[in-house]
């Protein structure tokens, strides 16, 4: 059957698209992927999100976006597509062997966390080494972990961590912050964070059997090196988009966030359109994500509509 509309993707981006195309009676696909509800199913607790004046937990809002875009028609699957061809339309999805046709597609694929590029950092992934403060950071009661990054994210994960964690350092590359002020304040007046000014982590040590036992830190300013003892290193050091299914078929912008065109979702092949992290590395929010997804879904919807009347 070809479909009106496949979505790829389930965070706040897609599953928005899914409940204005399910409302436009575009009985929309979602492809969920393989982290259904996106980036947020790995955040406590979410405090921006307009509608939710005490806040809400990450992997509940999903939920309920999910729930809101099931209710009015939206099919989801939690599958992984793994090869789109948009060369001629109908455009074509794979899912393994599985086959889809479909008018429009909406890509809203988001973005996964960056590591350092350290050979210990997949070794020890899970084992002492992570990037999901929330996730993990029970397993870190009365322990010593570091934390890398400056921006928000590293902020909120490491005032996170306190909850479990004795001592909590921050290792920023830089002498200054990237955070916002109001998330530098939190981290600066809790007690239990610390920090290791110009530091990079140059080596993990440990063993899948110990977990890690330390790292080695450089100073960013003359190189030199020093040992630090920690019991878990975890990562909040920016993102990269989740495109590598459309390197071939896409135009990308250097950092390899697909381009759309300005003030729409559309990308240059007609009927295809991109919200989200996955096209936008500035605001990378809930909100601007899930206000994208909208804008993608009016979009293909127009678009459909025009080609009807043509
Ligand atoms: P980000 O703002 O891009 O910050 C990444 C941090 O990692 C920067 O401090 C950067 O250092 C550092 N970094 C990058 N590559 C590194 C490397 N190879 N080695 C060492 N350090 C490295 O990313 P983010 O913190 O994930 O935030 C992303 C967006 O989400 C932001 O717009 C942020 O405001 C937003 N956010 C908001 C909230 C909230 O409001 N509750 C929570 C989380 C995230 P430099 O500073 O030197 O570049």
């Amino acid at each position: 059957m070809n479909r009106k509309v496949i979505i790829i993707g389930s965070g706040p981006a897609g599953l928005t698209a899914a409940v204005y195309a399910a409302r436009a009676n575009l009985e929309p696909l979602v492809f969920e992927g393989s982290q259904p509800g996106g980036q947020l199913t790995i955040t406590t607790d979410v405090e921006n999100y307009p509608g939710f004046p005490d806040g809400i937990l990450g992997p509940e809002l999903m939920d309920l976006f999910r729930k809101q875009a099931q209710r009015f028609g939206a099919e989801c699957h939690f599958k992984h597509v793994t090869k789109v061809d948009f060369s001629k339309r109908p455009y074509t999805i794979w899912v393994g062997d599985d086959e889809y046709t479909t008018e429009t597609v909406i890509i809203a694929t988001g973005a996964t966390a960056r590591l350092l590029g350290l050979e210990a950092e997949t070794r020890l992934m899970g084992r002492g080494v992570s990037a999901c403060a929330t996730c993990d950071g029970f397993f870190y009661k009365d322990k010593k972990v570091l934390m890398v990054g400056g921006g928000d994210s590293a902020m909120e994960e490491a005032t996170f961590l306190t909850k479990f964690a004795s001592e909590v350092w921050i290792v920023h590359r830089r002498d200054e912050l990237r955070a916002s002020k109001i998330m530098q304040q939190r981290a600066f007046d809790n007690p239990k964070i610390h920090f290791h000014w110009n530091s990079t982590i140059s080596e993990i040590h440990g063993t899948v059997e110990s977990g890690v036992t330390g790292v080695t830190l450089q100073d960013t300013t003359n190189n030199e090196t020093r040992e630090e003892a920690c019991d878990g290193v975890f990562m909040a050091i920016g993102h990269i988009p989740n495109t590598s299914l459309f390197e071939e078929n896409m135009e990308l912008d250097k950092k390899k966030y697909i381009v759309t065109k300005n003030g729409s979702t559309a990308t240059e092949h007609p009927g295809v359109f991109a919200c989200g992290d996955v096209q936008d590395s500035y605001y990378r929010q809930a909100i601007t994500a899930a206000g994208t997804g909208c804008m993608a879904a009016i979009d293909a919807e127009r678009f459909l509509e025009k080609e009807e009347h043509s």
